[in-house]
């Protein structure tokens, strides 16, 4: 944040609005502290751009459908950030998210109850099917990202 003020000085960012998504990337991330992340944030919440975060959530279920084969969220994020239409990259980040933290979570996925599953490439899908799952753990309907894939 120093080294932003000092180079632009001050921290409004409105003069970013004549950039480009290109070229605000290439200024936070020629910053210490930044990566794509935050950066993906910056533009959407600060200048209003379309833009894709790609945090653990992300990351975890693009892989385990197959849609990536990626070591990390900034792999993940280099391979996506040109395929998702134009106009819904944000509102597809949203919806993993919802989607990660409530049906494809981190651990125990909810594989028996995802509509997701005949396209999945998780090899413990098989696993996660067969597991009981308490009626508490469901949370929100599976239905939520749908529009956004089809
Ligand atoms: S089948 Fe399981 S691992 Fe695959 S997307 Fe659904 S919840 Fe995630």
């Amino acid at each position: 944040m120093k080294s932003l003020k000092k180079n632009f000085g001050s921290l409004d960012l409105d003069f970013m609005n004549e950039y480009s998504d290109e070229k605000i990337y290439e200024i936070f991330l020629s910053h210490k502290g930044f990566g794509v992340k935050t950066v993906s944030c910056v533009l959407i919440f600060a200048l209003g751009r379309d833009a894709f975060p790609v945090d653990t959530h992300v990351h975890r279920i693009l892989n385990r459908l197959g849609i990536v084969k990626t070591s990390s969220p900034e792999k993940t994020f280099e391979a996506v950030k040109d395929i998702i239409p134009k106009g819904k990259k944000y509102e597809m980040h949203s919806n993993l998210i919802k989607f990660g933290r409530n049906i494809c979570k981190a651990k125990n996925p909810l594989c028996s109850i995802c509509f997701l599953y005949k396209m999945c490439e998780f090899p413990d899908k098989g696993i996660y099917r067969k597991r009981k799952i308490d009626p508490n753990e469901i949370k929100e309907n599976n239905f939520i990202i749908l529009e956004n894939l089809v």
